[in-house]
């Protein structure tokens, strides 16, 4: 079985962007406790990295950090244990809100950005990015971000995702690469 109720809404994603396969490196944000990372084993990925806050059981073969992401060693860390840079980058990683609306929400956004940076900085041109992301303030300009830089982003809400979360996930796919235009 898997490990988390998220490893339905990956297998979903993967079912339509066929992101999962061997041969395609993957860095997995916010993995704990190991869905995501379960399904691209289980579809075929053998060069995978994880990173949470939280420990996590070993997953062979993929490669597990205790980390925090917004650390700025945990970056070149993820791709020194992937050996190359990634194919595919995904995230579901959310921070613990604390209840203060606009503090929340600028902490959501702030964690989206940094799996943006880091992605924009390190996969390979025509390489695809998936994050959780929440309806409503920020996601609009968070796409029209990602569609600069990506040749096609999509805002897709999975049936395993409860009808009544405000989650979405961004499939961004076709990285245009570093040198991308400015236009
Ligand atoms: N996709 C996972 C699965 O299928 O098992 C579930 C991920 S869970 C919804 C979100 C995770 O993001 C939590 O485990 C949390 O610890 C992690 N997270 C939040 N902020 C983080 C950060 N700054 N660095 C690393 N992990 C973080």
């Amino acid at each position: 079985g898997y490990r988390s109720r998220a490893a339905f809404k990956i297998s979903e994603i993967d079912d339509r962007f066929h992101l999962f396969r061997k041969g395609v490196r993957v860095v997995d944000l916010g993995l704990a406790p190991g869905g995501w990372t379960q399904v691209a084993i289980q579809r075929g990925v053998t060069d995978i990295v994880g990173v949470d806050l939280l420990p996590v059981e070993p997953l062979p073969p993929a490669h597990i950090l205790q980390m925090d992401f917004t650390d700025p060693a945990c970056g070149p860390k993820l791709i020194e244990l992937l050996g190359g840079p990634p194919d595919v980058v995904i995230s579901d990683m959310a921070p613990n809100t604390i209840g203060h609306r606009e503090t929340d929400h600028l902490r959501i956004v702030g964690l989206i950005e940094a799996a943006i940076d880091f992605a924009v900085e390190v996969l390979k041109p025509g390489g695809t990015f998936v994050a959780k992301a929440f309806q409503g303030g920020g996601t609009d300009q968070i796409i029209a971000g990602l569609k600069t830089r990506f040749k096609d982003v999509r805002n897709i809400k999975p049936k395993a995702s409860r009808q009544d979360s405000s989650e979405v996930f961004l499939v961004a796919t076709g990285f245009k690469g570093r040198a991308a235009p400015a236009s």
